[in-house]
């Protein structure tokens, strides 16, 4: 039996550093990835293609936010925009992919599924927010929704929002909190742990048919079960998590998780810096213990990767996309 492999694209493939993200920039840097894709699949792998969306749905969220500002049009809530960006990705990969395929003389189809992944409701990540999302605001906007949304300004908040600190006030279920590099408020909203991706088994079948499978885009649309009811909750799934679970879901063997540094290291960017080759993981937690991955960039990477194989993957990979026709590339980190 073929081999399944699940690859998860970076920011990095759909949009590079200093880019504005015009359609024209997400064409040729998804077509780039997807040459880069065609060595492993020349060796017949199946293969299920899981992506990023931070750019893409960052701006998504600042068009609804100036939709109803110029236009009074309703504004569309995250869960709309991510399945909106899941969609406009996809749709790339599909053609990017498709005509790399035809190039290299492979007759396989790609596909995309737009992909709710299930979160627990009582995920404690929704005590306590971290990932900002949407548009920047002034301390005035902030009361302004506060008053717009019938929430009273006690001593404390109305404070928080004049220093110039990350404060967090908690308002009707939301919460804003000031951004580290001082430009304003934000909305933050939770990362819960993915629990479950719908129509696993559906993308299973049809990767061991053949078929190319892009899915659980930007971390998938998370919804909570709730007496046995799909509900849609405001949150961002860690697309590295959700490539993971995919990966476990689809019985793959290997993950490939490609971003914009050819391996993982410790004691990154000091001048004892050391590239990461093989490593089990054991020796990849006791590092991630120590601090030498970074939150929010390479720790969840890492975390996905132990995840992968010890839910009985046999090897996970970070690496870049151009370095997928080395089999040695990479850090490996295997159970
Ligand atoms: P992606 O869009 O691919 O998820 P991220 O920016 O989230 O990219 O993660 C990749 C980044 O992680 C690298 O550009 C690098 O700056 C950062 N990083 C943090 N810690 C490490 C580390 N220990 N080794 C390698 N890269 C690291
Ligand atoms: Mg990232």
């Amino acid at each position: 039996m073929n081999k399944t492999v699940v690859v998860a694209f970076g920011g990095n493939a759909l949009l590079q550093a200093g880019q504005k993200g015009t359609a024209r920039e997400q064409w040729d840097n998804v077509s780039r990835t997807c040459k880069a894709l065609i060595p492993l699949i020349k060796q017949g792998h199946n293969i299920v293609i899981g992506h990023g969306n931070g750019p893409q749905v960052g701006n998504e969220l600042l068009r609804q936010s100036a939709g109803k500002e110029r236009y009074e049009l309703p504004e569309m809530p995250m869960d709309f925009c991510v399945a909106e960006t899941q969609g406009s990705i996809g749709y790339m990969i599909e053609i990017a992919l498709t005509n790399e395929l035809r190039a290299a003389g492979i007759n396989r189809s790609v596909i995309t599924l737009l992909s709710p992944v299930i979160v627990n409701a009582s995920d404690s990540a929704f005590q306590n927010p971290t990932k900002p999302v949407g548009p920047y605001y002034t301390s005035k906007q902030i009361r302004e929704i506060m008053a717009f949304r019938g929430a009273s300004l006690n001593q404390k908040t109305k404070e928080s929002c004049e220093i110039s600190e990350g404060i967090v006030s908690v308002l009707t279920g939301e919460t804003y909190m000031i951004d580290a590099k001082g430009n304003g408020w934000r909305k933050v909203v939770a990362s819960p742990a993915p629990q479950d991706v719908m129509h696993s088994a559906l993308i299973k079948e049809q990767a061991e048919k053949g078929t190319i499978v892009t899915a659980v885009g930007g971390g998938g649309i998370p919804v909570v079960i709730k007496e046995g009811i799909y509900k849609p909750v405001e949150a961002v799934i860690d697309k590295d998590l959700a490539s993971a679970l995919l990966g476990s879901k689809t019985g793959a063997n290997e993950l490939y998780i490609l971003t914009d540094v050819p391996q993982a290291y410790i004691n990154f960017r000091q001048p004892n810096e050391k590239a990461l080759d093989k490593i089990t993981a054991e020796e990849a937690k006791k590092y991630l213990t120590d601090g030498h991955f970074k939150e929010g960039s390479m720790a969840p990477k890492i975390r996905a990767a132990i995840k992968f194989v010890e839910n009985g993957g046999e090897k996970s990979v970070i690496t870049t996309a151009d370095r997928l026709s080395d089999s040695n590339a990479g850090t490996k980190i295997i159970a």
